[in-house]
Parts: C-alpha cells; structure tokens; sequence
C-alpha cells in the first residue's frame, strides 16, 4: 500500500482517519497529536522538570523519546527518567530502563522497594497472595516515584498512558457504576506531582509502532500479577466494538474530559412555553409543530 499524502510505502493503516501512512508521515501526525495534547492542557510550561516514568515498557520509553526530542533544545525545561524497581522476578529489569535512557541521553534515577521498604513485591505476594498484588504495588510505587521526584525537583510526571488506556478506564468507571472517578476533576494536590499523559489521544498500535521506530531494546513482557480481569474484558470489548465504529474510543476519552470538566455547560432544565403554558425543553415542540403545519 502507498501512502496516502505521498508515494512512499504505508506502515501504518488509520480505521479511525481512512489513511494509510509512511513513516515520515506517521511519525509528523503522531507528533502531531502529541504536541496538541501537551499544548491544550498547558502541561508544560518554562520552568518545569519533567520526569518520565520509565518502566523499560514500549509505553514510556516511546514517550521519553519523544518528550526528548521535543525538548531537547530548551533550556527552561529539563528533562529526566526515574525507575522504580518493585522487585517482580523477570519483570522491569531496571538496567534495560538505565540503558533505554542513556542511549536517548537523558539523565536516569532509580529506587526500589527493597531499599525504601525493606520488602520486594514478590516478598508481598508471597505473603499476602496475588489477589491485591496491584493494590499494594500502585500505592507503594506512587508513594516511591514522589519522594524520588520531590528530591529531584521534578514539576510533572510523564505517563505513557495511551487512547486505549483512557478509553478503557472511562468504560471501566461506568461499568463499576462509579460516578466518583468518572467526575472528579484533574486537580493538583500537595506533596503530590501532576502527572501528564502526551500519548492519551494515539490509539495503542501506533504508539507501539513509534517505541518500534525509535527506540532500542524496550521490554515486552508483562507483569506475571497483572491480573484485572475487567480490564482485560473491557479491553476485548472495546477492541471489538471498535472494530465496526473505530470512533468509539475518541468518544470515549472525550465524555471522561467533557465530565470531569467542572465548568462543562450544563443542559437547560424544563421550561414553560411562554405562548401556550404546557412544559417544554428550550423551544415548545408543539408550538413549533403547529407553526409548520399551519404555514406561519
Ligand atoms: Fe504492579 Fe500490578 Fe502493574 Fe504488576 S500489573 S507492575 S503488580 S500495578
């Protein structure tokens, strides 16, 4: 297949836009998308030091390279990766996070839970099973990045988190019935790092198909405790449902931002029609009927 803007060969096909894409194209698109997330959220600005998260996973090296090369000729914004070894037995190798940021050349921290807790997380499932494997790891390990980023004078926090990733958990707070976490707004919190999230409008294949572009030696395996069984099925539904209607997940991120917008516009209650009295929305149907059908 050739490209659709150009005659170099396709590596990527988008359901969603109908184009097929070369690399050169991908990659200014992808970017693209990228720059307008940070750019409407204002998540960076003069000043800041920016720290990714960097598992060693497709995800965050992708996004270090790229906040890399956007922001490698700043001088007013700094850039770092920080590492956290939960202690999962041939997971997270911590020297292949090191080596992904040293060959993009940014400079890397790392903590563990061994040294800050004195217990690895295989320690903790040994003792307390697998079934709150993630409950633990989650809070321990945002406790962990904090204290590291606040010692680093880190401003903000970049995730990797992509389309798929927000699509699914807008799904998932609706599915659980949660109208807590499918509205609270995004606001920051003291002692707490604001996390931002480039990649959360880039559907999960090209931000793989980027990681594979760019970037040496990333790791592909998965957690052995990643065990969400409903993210897993919401995921296969979603990735289905998509298939036939490959706007869905868009829509999806979308109503998340539209509800945990405090300021979103509010629908106008029930009114009166002002011309025959019977309760109507913004404009009395009835009276707009009769109006046709009478020719006024
Ligand atoms: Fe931790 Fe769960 Fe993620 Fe594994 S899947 S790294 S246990 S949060």
């Amino acid at each position: 297949m050739q490209c659709s803007k150009c005659r170099r060969d396709a590596v990527i096909f988008q359901r969603y836009s109908g184009l097929h894409l070369c690399e050169q194209h991908f990659n200014r698109d992808f970017e693209a998308k990228a720059k307008r997330a940070i750019r409407e959220h204002r998540w960076i600005r003069s000043g800041d030091t920016v720290a990714v998260a960097l598992s060693g996973g497709k995800d965050s090296s992708a996004v270090l390279f790229f906040l890399h090369r956007l922001l490698h000729e700043r001088r007013d914004v700094r850039l770092m990766a920080i590492t956290v070894d939960e202690g999962i037995g041939g997971y997270r190798d911590p020297d292949q996070a090191r080596a992904i940021a040293d060959r993009i050349g940014v400079p890397w921290v790392t903590a563990s839970f061994r040294e800050e807790y004195g217990v690895t997380l295989d320690e903790i499932v040994g003792r307390k099973g697998t079934g709150l494997s993630c409950s633990y790891c989650g809070v321990l390990r945002r406790a962990l990045m904090n204290r590291v980023a606040r010692e680093e004078g880190v401003t903000k926090f970049a995730y990797g988190f992509n389309l798929d990733d927000e699509a699914q958990s807008v799904l998932m707070n609706v599915l659980r019935g949660d109208p807590y976490r499918l509205t609270r707004p995004a606001r920051e919190v003291a002692g707490l790092v604001p996390r931002i999230k480039p990649f959360m409008y880039i559907p999960e294949r090209e931000v793989a198909l980027y990681a594979f572009l760019h970037v040496e030696g990333f790791d592909l395996a998965g957690c052995p405790y990643a065990v969400g069984a409903l993210r897993r099925d919401v995921r296969g539904l979603l990735d289905d449902y998509t298939y036939h209607h490959p706007a869905t997940k868009y829509s999806l991120v979308n109503l998340g931002e539209t509800l945990r917008n405090p300021e979103r516009p509010q629908e106008e209650g029930i009114r009166v029609c002002e011309r025959c009295g019977e309760p109507c929305g913004k404009v009395c149907r009835v009276c707009q009927v009769l109006d046709e059908v009478r020719g006024l």
